[in-house]
């Protein structure tokens, strides 16, 4: 997972699949988002869905206000993020890191470049919870974990929680032999 994803050139049979698969897991775990690196596949593809959530996502494509629903979900592929915003906290889990929830300061609105799930370019500016996990699953196609991103008081609080985890991992490494997800 700290390894930087290689760009798609072109949308494979195999780039399909893996689309699918992570639109099934993050729906199976009722999450926001999912990254390829975190199924184990090194490339610059992440899902995102906002639709579970009750925290607002704005959306603007072209300077106009759309519903951030009718994208849903959305595939982004090398995605490319400006910051638009001033920092803002808020709250966050990861699949990946189970029962781990913690503040993240992050810009408030990013503009995304992007492909979709058909090559398509897609270039929209977005704001809210829906600007927070596009920030959080580009992270994780660039190698950067949300625990990264913690100030020192809360990686402080959340130590006992974040070794567990990483004792965990180690021992299903250790018996499976198989890659981190
Ligand atoms: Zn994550």
């Amino acid at each position: 997972m700290r390894q930087k994803g290689a760009r798609v050139e072109t949308i494979t049979p195999e780039v399909r699949q893996l689309i699918s698969d992570l639109l099934e897991t993050v729906h199976a775990a009722d999450g926001v988002g999912l990254a390829a690196h975190q199924v184990g596949v090194p490339l610059q593809v992440c899902v995102i869905d906002v639709r579970q959530s009750e925290r607002p996502s704005t959306m603007e494509v072209a300077g106009q206000q759309v519903d951030p629903n009718s994208f849903m979900p959305m595939v982004l592929i090398n995605p490319v993020l400006t910051p638009a915003g001033e920092p803002v906290a808020g709250g966050e889990g990861c699949l990946s890191f189970p029962e781990i929830y913690a503040e993240i300061l992050r810009p408030e609105s990013v503009i995304v470049e992007a492909l979709d799930a058909s090559g398509a370019p897609l270039k929209f500016k977005c704001g809210g919870l829906l600007a927070r996990a596009i920030q959080h699953e580009v992270d994780h196609l660039n190698g950067i974990l949300f625990i990264d991103r913690m100030d020192r008081a809360t990686r402080e609080e959340l130590r006992p929680e974040l070794e567990a985890l990483q004792a965990a991992t180690r021992a299903r490494l250790a018996s499976t032999g198989s890659a981190a997800r």
